[in-house]
């Protein structure tokens, strides 16, 4: 049987596909490039809300629903609010974003969307194989995450972003809707990391998530538990649960990119574009892809799209540190917004700071765990 042919496949359509694909059907340079675009579900569902910190206007402004220009950080015995600037904390909803995504499935030109399950992606044929069938693939750029690869591997600790989160009305007004609560450390830690992710939409309206930076998943009622104690402490009188999201994001410096291929390359999460420190992925995928549509115009190997830099090193020993001590993620998280301007800790996650901010930076830590840390990876 022939294999149908494509220049482009691109697999999975979540945050990363469908800017890949949007980003590629709108460029003149790819009009005669036949692309495929591969997704198992009907996206249809408000299945995760993005937020991130952006400099002004963004690509994406037309899809924010909310915006906060303050901002809380608690720990215990610790709080400190301030003002986002030059950022501004933006919030997309999933939905809103495929939604605006739509119009890729009627067929432009040189563009298909097919609704299917992959199967596999063979590395040494090309070929995508799924529940209708096969296709080759001359560049193959995958959203699909293999978690066996993740967890086989030892040389770099697996942590996790787990978290379920509420979006959750209230009868009383018990919520600032211009002061989004970053991290609340100020809960029981259990010996690990964990927090509270507040983002108020109105007075009677937040999306509460119970988070944690852990190696292992909690059973479902510990992060709903947690999360209705936290809201009864405020005192919200009646309140429902009209939506909920949960999430589970590998925070790791494996690197991702050993799996590319010179015609295969992992894209969003599955190419490692998550911080592995924080979680955040959305707007650096959206970097990302920008980046990538100029690589795509040179001809190279997609193997060669990813670089080293100094930022993974940061990560790396970030994680070991964390965990080495998850019991203490909290008082690390203390320290750096304790002691640094909260625009260099945004300007740093970025990895938009120059080496003397970062060295700034890494000594506001507990220098034991950190030179520990760097013994350990060099011996
Ligand atoms: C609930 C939640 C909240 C998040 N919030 C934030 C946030 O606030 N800020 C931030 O920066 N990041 C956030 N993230 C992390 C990250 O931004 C998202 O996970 C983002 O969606 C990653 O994009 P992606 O393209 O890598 O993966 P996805 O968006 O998950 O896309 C992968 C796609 O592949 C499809 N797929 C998987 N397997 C197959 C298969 N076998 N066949 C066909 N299709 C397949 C999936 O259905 C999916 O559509 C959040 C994640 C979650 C889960």
């Amino acid at each position: 049987m022939k294999i149908k042919r494509y220049d482009f496949i691109i697999c999975g359509g979540g945050a990363s596909g469908l800017m890949l694909a949007s980003k590629l059907i709108s460029d003149s340079f790819f009009s005669n490039k036949k692309i495929l675009l591969i997704e198992k579900d009907e996206k249809n569902l408000n299945d995760r809300t993005w937020c991130f910190w952006e400099k002004g206007k963004g690509e994406l402004d037309h899809l924010v629903s909310k915006n906060w220009s303050h901002a809380i950080f608690k720990a215990k015995n610790f709080k400190t609010k301030f003002l986002t600037d030059p950022y501004t904390y933006k919030l997309i909803r999933g939905i809103d974003f495929y939604n605006n995504f739509k119009y890729l499935k009627n067929k432009q030109k040189n563009f298909e969307y097919l609704s299917a399950k992959i199967n596999s992606i063979d590395e040494k044929t090309n070929v995508v194989k799924t529940d209708k069938g096969a296709f080759f693939g001359d560049n193959i750029f995958s959203s699909v995450l293999d978690k066996n690869k993740l967890s086989k591997q030892n040389k770099f600790p697996l942590l996790k972003q787990h978290f379920i989160g509420q979006m959750i009305q209230t009868e009383k007004k018990i919520f600032k809707p211009d002061e989004v609560t970053f991290m609340d450390f100020d809960i029981p830690q259990k010996n690990s990391t964990r927090f509270m992710y507040v983002l108020p939409i109105t007075q009677n309206k937040a999306l509460i998530e119970y988070t944690l930076f852990s190696p292992k998943e909690l059973v479902k009622e510990e992060y709903i538990n947690s999360i209705k104690k936290y809201l009864i402490n405020l005192d919200p009188g009646k309140f429902s649960i009209i939506e909920s999201e949960k999430g589970s994001i590998p925070m790791t410096a494996y690197k991702f990119k050993s799996n590319n291929t010179k015609s295969i390359l992992n894209i969003g999460t599955a190419g490692g574009w998550t911080k592995a420190s924080t979680g955040y992925t959305f707007l650096n995928t959206l970097n990302k892809t920008n980046l990538l549509i100029s690589f795509l115009k040179e001809n190279k190997p997609l193997n060669e799209f990813e670089k080293n830099t100094r930022f993974w090193y940061y990560d790396l020993l970030f994680l070991d540190v964390l965990n080495k001590h998850n019991d203490k993620g909290s008082l690390l998280f203390k320290k750096m917004f304790e002691k640094n301007k909260p625009e260099l800790i945004f300007k740093f996650l970025d990895n938009q700071t120059n080496f003397f901010e970062e060295l700034g930076l890494m000594l506001t830590f507990k220098k034991r765990w950190f030179v520990d840390a760097l013994l350990r990876r060099i011996f």
